[in-house]
């Protein structure tokens, strides 16, 4: 009797594993059918949309790569080059993988750019306040002003001759948090390419990379999120193609004590949450490194100095609201912008960019 269940039990399972590999089958030939892929890495919710024959593939080694990716470059995992170089800190340099390298010298040019409110070395502030630990708390001011001290990306070191990275002062620390998932998304276009996807689009934690067009040639519409409601709804949408666009926001990750939310986007100035009078703020790029880094970077700097970027003539496409609710959106996304219909009263301000001298 128990054979009997056992050969029955077998025969379904074959029927079954059968049934799957005809769907499967049919929904790799048919490539107009998405294939979604859902998967965490980086503290995060990872979705991938991908068309074409090799998709369901393509994903599983996209997702291997990110979580490779994170085991690289996480200050909290020991073994990453990035606790490599901050355990090491005043002491010695410390050799890397040409990646890491490849990654702190971008991400380190960038900072340079943005005034002083991007720092790569702000990890002895953001691990004093845990916000995107599991153990959150309000440091005291005079614990902020020792980790503020040690904040100085002049202090990272890189020596691409001899492939290594060095910080000069022991309690210094490197954070790619504000870049990382940016960057994840050029690990999806490479591995998109190398697949012979041409339509695709993944969403990590706020960051959405889109490539090509839907099967058909339809162009992709993404949304950007309505902050004060849940993660679905929108206050606007955009055409996009083979771009990036990051989104920044306190709203993000927070945690709150005596009825005051603290969020994960440190001011270097003062070592608190950055008090911004931008609610959410998005930049398009090709590269998504720039995307991230940009979006931390006018969320820090608030309207006054991202609305001097955005005349910029080299200035990223950029989307962002303010918390007295105006949207202001670069001139250049006019045409692919559109308000969700539950906003059609928002006011919208349109940017342009200077004339190139
Ligand atoms: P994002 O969500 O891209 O805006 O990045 C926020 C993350 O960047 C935080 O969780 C920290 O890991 C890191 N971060 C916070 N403040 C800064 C800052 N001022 N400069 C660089 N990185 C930061
Ligand atoms: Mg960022």
């Amino acid at each position: 009797m128990k054979k009997k269940i056992g050969i029955a039990a077998a025969a379904v399972i074959l029927a079954l594993a059968l049934l799957a590999g005809i769907l499967l089958g049919r929904s790799q030939e048919n490539a107009s059918s998405p294939q979604v892929y859902t998967g965490f890495a980086m503290s995060t919710v990872i979705t991938q949309t991908a068309y074409g024959k090799k998709a369901a593939e393509a994903e599983i080694e996209l997702q291997r790569r990110l979580q490779a990716f994170e085991n690289r470059f996480s200050m909290f995992l020991a073994q990453s080059d990035i606790a490599r170089i901050n355990a090491a800190a005043g002491k010695s340099p410390v050799s890397v993988s040409g990646e890491t390298m490849g990654l702190l010298k971008r991400a380190l040019e960038l900072s340079k750019t943005s005034q002083g409110a991007f720092q790569l070395t702000i990890a002895p502030v953001t691990q004093l306040w845990g916000i995107t630990t599991d153990h959150p708390r309000v440091p005291g001011a005079d614990e902020i002003a020792r980790a503020l001290a040690l904040v100085d990306d002049d202090d990272l070191i890189l020596n691409e001759e001899e492939g290594t990275a060095y910080l000069r002062r022991e309690g210094q620390a490197v954070d790619l948090g504000g870049v990382a998932k940016g960057t994840a998304c050029e690990l999806a276009r490479e591995t998109y390419e190398e697949y012979g996807i041409d339509s695709a689009w993944l969403s990590i934690g706020g960051n959405i990379y889109v490539r090509g067009e839907k099967p058909g040639g339809t162009p992709f519409r993404i949304g950007f999120r309505d902050p004060y409601q849940t993660e679905n709804s929108y206050l606007a949408s955009f055409q996009m193609k083979d771009r990036v666009l990051a989104v920044s926001g306190g709203y993000e990750r927070y945690f709150e004590e005596n009825g005051v939310r603290y969020h994960h986007i440190i001011d270097p100035a003062t070592g608190y949450p950055a008090e911004s009078d931008i609610v959410s703020a998005g930049v398009f790029a090709q590269e998504g490194t720039l995307a991230d880094f940009m979006s931390t970077t006018l969320f820090v700097w608030g309207s006054g100095r991202t609305l001097e970027y955005m005349r910029r003539p080299d200035a990223c496409d950029v989307i962002f609201l303010t918390d007295t609710g105006t949207l202001y959106v670069s001139e250049s996304l006019r045409d692919s912008f559109e308000l969700e219909e539950t906003h059609a009263d928002m006011p919208v301000v349109f940017v342009e960019r200077r004339e190139a001298a």
